[in-house]
């Protein structure tokens, strides 16, 4: 069989940990014996973001805006531990946030369904995403401790010198405060990579706030993404069949609960906190959870949504065996080469990456799975395999697959 060819490059970012040694598993069993696989590769591991004073990770972003898709392994944000462990110069930022700074846009987050991991709640059938708007908000709030009776205001004193004020209490005892905001340019870039998301999974858009509550604050999210999706995608949307759908945040949490999945959600920043942490702990576990990156700009970064996996790292240092799930970080490598194969016109490629799904899925209904999944499964005896043997498992049903073609 002829690898399959990509005309462009994929931008690679590896990573840190246990994360990074699924990486190359997942390379040499599922990835190079049938794709000709044409990455640019940034090695985003804390040793090399240290020793390039993290130019690397800029780089990888840079490069993410020259070739539109990435895909990136989980990697260590250090902390005073980490510092010491490998001797760092400095306590170099988040990946992700420094990325995401670069990149702009929304992360959703995409849980794989499979039978025999079944969701707490029994009518979900279909993946909820959630898309949590990344700014502002209680994030980047000022905070004041009343202390005693007094008048609090806010005020605002343009750069003209003109003036709003607004009372926000007149204190007879003591009490709290909290000042938040949010920016035009950030809300119209979320409601942007949501709109884009939805038309480019062929999804329905739900939108919830508490504007009649908050009629400013909230409202003018409300607002926004009406004036945009009318704009600039409500064509698009009718031509697909799908449909923007705005509701109260309390309307919307109870429309969740019973249907039957198959959306995506999008989320401010607090709800989206909150409701992420939900959605995937309801949907079965967090090692079964993909995530996106995507840019207002048309930009997409795939990976999975857990961390390192420390633990395991340190296990697999010692020598002992690890059973540690590769399914979000395979189905980062399926997600990107999807759309990379949609983005170069390349159908080889895209089923390609509905096939390393499929095998994958099917793996795990046969019964075939990682510790993790085996202690909370419904199957009656599943098999325990461990990471690398789970791995070779996949690539069994793959070649099967691929050769049914
Ligand atoms: P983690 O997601 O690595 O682990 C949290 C828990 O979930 C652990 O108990 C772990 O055993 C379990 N778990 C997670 N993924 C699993 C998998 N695939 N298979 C089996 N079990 C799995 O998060 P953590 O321990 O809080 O963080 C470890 C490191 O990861 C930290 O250095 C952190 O900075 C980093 N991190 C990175 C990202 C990212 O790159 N996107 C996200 C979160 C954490």
């Amino acid at each position: 069989m002829d690898k399959i060819k990509m005309t462009t490059p994929l931008v690679e970012m590896d990573g840190d940990e246990m994360t990074r040694i699924l990486w190359s598993m997942i390379k040499e069993e599922l990835l190079l014996p049938f794709v000709d696989l044409n990455t640019e590769y940034y090695d985003l591991g804390l040793e090399h973001r240290n020793a390039t004073d993290d130019q690397v990770t800029v780089d990888a972003a840079e490069a993410t805006k020259k070739y539109g898709v990435a895909v990136k392994c989980a990697t260590i944000t250090p902390n005073g531990a980490r510092m010491e462990e490998y001797d760092l110069k400095k306590m170099w930022k988040s990946p992700n946030g420094t990325i995401r700074a670069i990149l702009d846009g929304t992360v959703f987050r995409v849980p794989i369904i499979v039978k025999g991991i079944e969701p707490y709640v029994k009518n979900w059938k279909k993946p909820i995403t959630v898309a949590r708007h990344a700014y502002g908000d209680v994030y980047k709030a000022a905070e004041m401790r009343i202390p005693g009776p007094g008048k609090c205001e806010l005020v605002f004193t343009g750069e003209d010198g003109t003036e709003l004020r607004e009372t926000i209490h007149d204190f007879q005892e003591g009490g709290v405060v909290q000042g938040m905001h949010n920016l035009e340019s950030s809300i119209e870039s979320f409601a942007r990579s949501c709109f884009s998301y939805a038309v480019s999974q062929k999804q329905d858009l739900w939108f919830a706030t508490k504007d009649t509550i908050s009629k400013k604050y909230d409202h003018f999210f409300k607002d926004t993404f009406q004036e945009i999706y009318e704009k600039e995608y409500k064509e698009q949307f009718e031509k697909l069949g799908i449909t923007y759908f705005y509701t109260l945040i309390d309307d919307a949490v109870a429309r969740v609960v019973k249907s039957e999945g198959g959306y995506i959600w999008a989320c401010k920043n607090y709800d989206g906190d909150v409701m992420s942490d939900l959605i995937a702990t309801a949907f079965g576990s967090l090692a079964m959870m993909t995530s996106v990156l995507v840019s207002p700009h048309g930009y997409f970064e795939y990976e999975a949504a857990h961390g390192t996996v420390q633990r395991h790292y340190y296990k697999h240092l010692k020598g002992e065996e690890t059973s540690t799930n590769s399914m979000a970080t395979i189905f980062a490598w399926s997600g990107a080469l999807r759309k990379r194969g949609e983005l170069d016109g390349n159908p080889a490629l895209m089923t390609f990456a509905d096939k390393l799904e499929e095998a994958s899925v099917r793996t795990i209904e046969s019964g075939k799975m990682t510790k993790d999944l085996a202690l909370i499964t419904t199957f009656p005896d599943p098999a325990v395999l461990s990471s690398g043997d789970f791995i070779k498992e996949i690539r069994k049903t793959l070649e099967e697959l691929l050769n049914a073609v």
